[in-house]
């Protein structure tokens, strides 16, 4: 029998150790459902302050350091019990830059400012402890993001790393709009490379990690087709560049972790999916309605999300204002965070539309899952989807996606006045196009019969992980020495 491929994850997040959206999804549940005869993954992220974190029993590794230019930074790899989450986790002890208890931002949303150098600091810190690890021998580096961008090019052209050079490298976009960009005035916190390789770190004068891996990776990915079709038009100024690594490049759509994510057993959820899908629905709408104090015999819309331009959440406080005062019959339960003045606006509503409006401002988990099981509709007016976890949730529970046609959404949704129909589909982030759907959706309510036969197959799709598994192990074998 042929040795299993040996995987390295790299990345800024992992559910449930640091998540702030769907990266952490993928790289949390992807390794699980990679360990199997064939290849094995491991996953490496910084360790922060965070409360899972802070609560495992870990182990230390490594201990070593990295030059940062005029500073030699100290770091410790630590490790946990491997049946814990079903996969090796290792965690990057960085003192003064990652034990802090926000990923990106402080609790207040306020972004730390010295991205760039935390996360250069973290990759030099896995290239480091890789070189003298006995243990952790990888035959393939799979970055996510930009924040490891900066690795497919460390490893080929760096002196200090280049011992690893024999590594191949997959790089993950799960989202294309953020590259890390920092100027050339920090390139002494990288490690030393011949001037004449610097093109393959710049984009528009400036040092690109997200461009830099797209160039220097061996194998590229996306996190749907549709995404990477989207990318090669529209990917904040990288166009040509996808373009012209195409031949590398595939989209394989994101599963979901289906273990964690089962309603039948989901501990997040107060009743569990045991008697009859109505029951399960019924019962978990009815504990919303009364904890958010919404009206009885209504559909309940839900939007569960960052409040991002992106996520087309600008136009909610709209849609609000025009649900009701146009007397559309339905209750609308938004969960979410982001840009002040939304959540501002939002929570200002609550009280003018009390009874068929409600927020909860913040992150929550559990109440996320409890949303899912509950909720007849979710609304999804993304302006970019890469993937788009939500809607792989909500059809797993039984919520009916209303969805923008855009990347991840057009390859895991059907409007279902097509054959295999799933969910409402609209083109424009407009509050008419919205409105227009919740009309849709409205009837679609009204007619109990076929509501109730598209959640029941909506609840038998497959989006487990083992297909996309299936996809990346392919590329694993391709490029695996
Ligand atoms: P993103 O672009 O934010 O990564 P995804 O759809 O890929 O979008 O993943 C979003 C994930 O984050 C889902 O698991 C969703 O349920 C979760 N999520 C987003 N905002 C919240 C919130 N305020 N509370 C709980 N879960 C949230």
């Amino acid at each position: 029998m042929p040795n299993p491929i040996k995987v390295l994850h790299i990345s800024a997040e992992c559910y449930p150790a640091a998540k702030t959206g769907g990266l952490a999804d993928v790289v949390g549940a992807l390794p699980k459902y990679q360990q199997s005869q064939d290849v094995q993954s491991a996953v490496v992220i910084p360790k922060y302050d965070l409360p899972w974190i802070n609560k495992q029993i870990w182990e230390e590794v490594y201990s070593g350091g990295v030059w940062m230019g005029y500073y030699d930074q100290k770091f410790k790899v630590f490790t946990t019990d491997q049946a814990l989450l079903g996969f090796p986790l290792y965690v990057i002890e960085i003192l003064g830059k990652f034990d802090r208890p926000g990923i990106y931002a402080d609790p207040h949303g306020n972004h730390y400012g010295d991205e760039a150098e935390r996360f250069i600091t973290f990759q030099k810190a896995v290239l480091r402890w890789l070189q003298n690890s006995t243990s952790v021998r990888p035959d393939i580096l799979h970055c996510h993001d930009h924040h490891t961008g900066l690795i497919p090019f460390m490893v080929k052209h760096t002196p200090e790393f280049q011992n690893l050079g024999y590594i191949p490298t997959v790089f993950t976009i799960h989202n294309g709009r953020y590259h890390g960009s920092f100027g050339w005035n920090a390139r002494y916190l990288l490690p030393h490379f011949d001037d004449y390789l610097g093109g393959l770190l710049e984009w528009k004068g400036v040092i690109n990690p997200l461009a830099a891996a797209i160039k220097t990776c061996w194998r590229l990915t996306t996190v749907s087709r549709a995404y990477l079709e989207e990318l090669r038009t529209d990917s904040n100024g990288l166009e040509p560049l996808l373009q012209q690594e195409g031949f590398k490049s595939s989209g394989i759509l994101n599963g979901i972790d289906t273990k964690v994510w089962d309603p039948e057993t989901d501990p997040a959820l107060q009743v569990n999916l045991k008697k009859s899908i109505p029951h399960f629905k019924r019962e978990n709408k009815n504990r919303l309605l009364e904890t958010f104090n919404l009206e009885k015999g209504l559909p309940l819309l839900t939007f569960i999300g960052r409040f991002a331009l992106e996520k087309g959440a600008d136009v909610l406080p709209d849609l609000v204002y025009r649900t009701f005062s146009q007397n559309y019959p339905i209750n609308i339960l938004i969960l979410g965070s982001g840009d002040p003045p939304i959540q501002h606006t939002l929570n200002g509503m609550v009280q003018q539309y009390s009874g068929r409006f409600n927020t909860y401002i913040g992150y929550n988990e559990d109440l996320a899952h409890q949303i899912y099981a509950g909720a007849d509709f979710l609304l999804m007016p993304s302006r970019v989807e890469p993937c788009g976890l939500n809607q792989m949730y909500a059809l797993r529970y039984g919520t009916i996606p209303i969805v923008r046609r855009t990347g991840g959404l057009l390859d895991s949704v059907v409007d279902y006045g097509d054959p295999g129909g799933s969910g409402i589909m609209f083109n424009h982030v407009w509050t008419n196009d919205i409105l227009h759907s919740l009309s849709r959706a409205i009837e679609l309510y009204a007619d109990k019969k076929l509501f109730d036969k598209i959640v029941s197959n909506n609840m038998k799709l497959d989006f487990s992980w083992d297909r996309s598994a299936q996809e990346y192990q392919k590329i694993y074998q391709e490029i695996a020495k």
